[in-house]
């Protein structure tokens, strides 16, 4: 079962990348080689984040990342998504290297549900761009604890191109084939399915609940990605009778002006944010 950091205080740590990867020509997958000694300090549930710290150009820069890796894993992995004059994405992309140390927070958020490995339940996430970097890590960690759950996850992009982590959702999806599924929405690819084709809004769930997420109860849902587009979600999922305490949201920050609710507009449309998350 995936524990939480064993820190009684969030603090911070020096660790060294261990790799810098390419995901798709606007986002690197960060992996780090946590020091056998700080290993239990950087345990983590699926849907948590680190902090990073670093000094860029004398200016101290302190973001928060939401580790993509399944917590039965012993890997600590972050994805970072450029957003065009971002002080962090932009050294991510650029310059982070395999070898360089940065600082990390041992990491923290609630952003998740608590999982039980005799239950039998249905989750549904709805993300759009780099929101999927914590629904991987819970959808991965959930699929190997909760052994008779099913997963259903509606991932909105651009076109396959610009989708972070564009195999691994497809491969997980042919691993746990009778318990996960992957509906792809895609705004810019004429050649995508029409009923899919377009973004991911408040019309789309509708037609969703309609549709692929009719079949069965949902347990608990998994909103990550612009604010509108989650903002917009919540609000259907409780006009729907959702209970609010099984709709979990995750909302990345930034100084961007509210974008396009899809996750595509100038560098992810993520921003101009309302609700605390950390
Ligand atoms: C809980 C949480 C988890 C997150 N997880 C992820 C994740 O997994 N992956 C991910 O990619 N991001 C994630 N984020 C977002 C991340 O923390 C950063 O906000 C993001 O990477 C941008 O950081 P930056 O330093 O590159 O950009 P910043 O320097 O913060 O700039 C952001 C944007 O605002 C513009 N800007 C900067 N300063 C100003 C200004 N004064 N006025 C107007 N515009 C300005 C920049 O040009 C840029 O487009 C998460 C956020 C939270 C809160």
């Amino acid at each position: 079962m995936p524990q939480r950091s064993s820190a009684r205080a969030a603090v911070f740590h020096r660790v060294p990348v261990a790799s810098v990867d390419r995901l798709t020509a606007d986002s690197v997958l960060v992996r780090f080689d946590v020091p056998d000694e700080l290993g239990e300090e950087f345990r983590f549930e699926p849907g948590q984040h680190v902090t990073v710290r670093t000094d860029l150009g004398g200016e101290g820069v302190r973001r928060n990342y939401s580790i993509c890796s399944s917590a039965t894993s012993s890997e600590l992995a972050i994805a970072v998504k450029h957003l065009p004059g971002g002080a962090f994405s932009t050294f991510a992309m650029e310059q982070l290297a395999a070898g360089d140390t940065l600082e990390l927070m041992t990491p923290t958020g609630a952003f998740g549900t608590q999982l039980d490995p005799l239950a039998t339940r249905n989750y549904v996430a709805i993300v759009a761009g780099s929101g999927i970097t914590p629904v991987l890590s819970i959808l991965q960690t959930t699929l190997a604890v909760e052994t008779d759950s099913r997963f259903t996850l509606v991932y909105g992009n651009r076109d396959a191109d610009s989708t972070m982590f564009r195999e691994d959702p497809d491969d997980l999806e042919a691993r746990y084939a009778d318990r996960l599924r992957i509906v792809h929405v895609r705004s810019r690819d004429q050649r995508h399915p029409a009923h899919l084709r377009g973004r991911v809004d408040r019309p789309r769930l509708e037609q969703l609940l309609g549709s692929e997420l009719a079949t069965a109860p949902v347990d608990d849902w998994f909103l990550c990605g612009p604010v509108e587009m989650v903002t917009d979600l919540r609000d259907l999922l409780l006009e729907r009778s959702v209970e609010p305490d099984r709709v979990h949201v995750e909302l990345f920050h930034g100084y961007q002006k509210p974008g396009v609710a899809d996750g595509f507009g100038p560098g992810d449309g993520l921003g101009g944010f309302a609700w605390p998350s950390a």
